[in-house]
C-alpha cells in the first residue's frame, strides 16, 4: 500500500521532495494564509508559491500560524520573468516575504527574460541560460537548497544543458500535466536527464474541463473516490509530484486522502489516452514563444 502523503521523490541532488504539495496560484488575498495553515495541519509538508503570485507574505504567515517547524516543510518559490537579470534581488525579496532564510526549491518560473520596463519585450542581451548561471550562485549561497526550472520544453533544455555555463542540472521542471495535457515525451526526456517533473494545474485548474470527463467520472465512481483524488493518483503513479491548489478546507483535506489508492494499469492507460486536449497556461502573454506543441 502506498502512503502517498508520506511519499517523496528523490531529486538529482539527493533531496526528497514530498509527493503531494499545496498550490497557491490565484488564491485570493486573505484566503491563502488560512489555506496554508489548514494544509499543514492536515499533514501537507510541501507548499508551492511564486513571487508572481503576490502571496509569499501570506504563505509565510500561514506557515507560522500552523506551528509546524520550518525544517519539516518543503517550500518552493519562483523567480519572476522581469527579474531574470536580478536573481540576487529576487531571492532576497522572496525570502523576506516568506519570512525564512532559505527555500527548498527555487525555480525559474518561465524561460522568458522579460524587460521590467516593458513586459511585452524580451531583454535583448539576456536569456534563461544567463539566468541559470545566476541561479547557480543562489544554490552556492545556501539560500536555495535546490534549483530548477518551470515551463521548460525539450528545446530549452537542449540549449541550457549544452552550455558551458551550466554546471548544475536543474533538479526539477514544473510543468502543466493532467490527462488533457499528459506530455509523455517531455516527462521521458526529463527523466533521461535526471530531472524530476512536478505537475501543475494537475486538476485542470479553475473551471476544469476534466470535471465533466466521463471516463474520469466513471473511474472515480467505481473506486468511490473524488475526481480530484483520481487525477492526483494518476499524476503520482506517473512519477510526478502534484501540487493541487485549494482554499477550501474540505477539499484541502480530501485532496490529501490518497493513502492506499491505486489505479490499475488499465485505468492509468484509459486516463493517459483521453482524446481531449487543453492547456491552462499559454505563452501569448509573453514576449517569446515558449510552447512548441503540447509535448515539447
Ligand atoms: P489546480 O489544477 O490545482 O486546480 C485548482 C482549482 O481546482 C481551484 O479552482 C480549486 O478550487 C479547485 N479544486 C481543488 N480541489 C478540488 C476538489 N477536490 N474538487 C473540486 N475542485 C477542486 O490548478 P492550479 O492552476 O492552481 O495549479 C496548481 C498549482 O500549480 C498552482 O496553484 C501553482 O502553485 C502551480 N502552478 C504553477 C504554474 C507555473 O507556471 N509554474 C502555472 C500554474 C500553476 P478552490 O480553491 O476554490 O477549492
Amino acid at each position: 500500500m502506498t502512503s502517498w502523503t508520506k511519499e517523496t521523490f528523490t531529486l538529482n541532488t539527493g533531496a526528497k521532495i514530498p509527493a503531494v504539495g499545496l498550490g497557491t496560484w490565484q488564491s485570493k488575498p486573505n484566503e491563502v494564509r488560512q489555506a496554508v495553515a489548514a494544509a499543514l495541519k492536515a499533514g501537507y509538508r510541501h507548499i508551492d508559491t511564486a513571487l508572481a503570485y503576490g502571496n509569499e507574505n501570506e504563505v509565510g504567515q500561514g506557515i507560522k500560524d500552523s506551528g509546524v517547524p520550518r525544517e519539516e516543510i518543503w517550500v518552493t518559490t519562483k523567480l519572476d520573468n522581469p527579474w531574470h537579470k536580478r536573481v540576487e534581488e529576487g531571492i532576497t525579496s522572496s525570502l523576506k516575504s516568506l519570512g525564512t532564510d532559505y527555500v527548498d526549491l527555487y525555480l525559474i518560473h518561465w524561460p522568458s527574460s522579460s524587460d521590467p520596463e516593458d513586459l511585452k519585450k524580451h531583454l535583448p542581451d539576456w536569456d534563461y541560460v544567463k539566468t541559470w548561471a545566476e541561479m547557480q550562485k543562489v544554490l552556492a549561497s545556501g539560500r536555495a537548497k535546490n534549483i530548477g526550472v518551470s515551463n521548460f520544453g525539450i528545446k530549452h533544455f537542449e540549449k541550457l544543458l549544452n552550455d558551458d555555463s551550466c554546471k548544475t542540472t536543474p533538479a526539477v521542471n514544473q510543468i502543466e500535466l493532467h490527462p488533457n495535457n499528459p506530455s509523455p515525451k517531455l516527462i521521458e526526456f526529463c527523466k533521461s536527464k535526471g530531472i524530476h517533473c512536478t505537475a501543475y494545474s494537475c486538476l485542470g485548474s479553475t473551471n476544469s474541463p476534466l470535471a465533466k470527463d466521463e471516463t474520469l467520472a466513471k473511474i472515480a465512481k467505481e473506486k468511490k473516490l473524488t475526481v480530484a483524488q483520481v487525477l492526483l493518483v494518476w499524476g503520482l503513479q506517473r512519477g510526478t509530484s502534484v501540487i493541487p491548489k485549494s482554499v477550501t478546507e474540505g477539499r484541502i483535506q480530501s485532496n490529501f486522502e490518497l493513502d492506499g489508492v491505486k489505479l490499475s494499469d488499465d485505468e492509468m492507460k484509459q486516463l493517459s489516452s483521453l482524446p481531449d486536449r487543453f492547456k491552462v497556461c499559454g505563452d501569448a502573454w509573453l514576449p517569446v514563444k515558449v510552447f512548441f506543441g503540447d509535448d515539447e
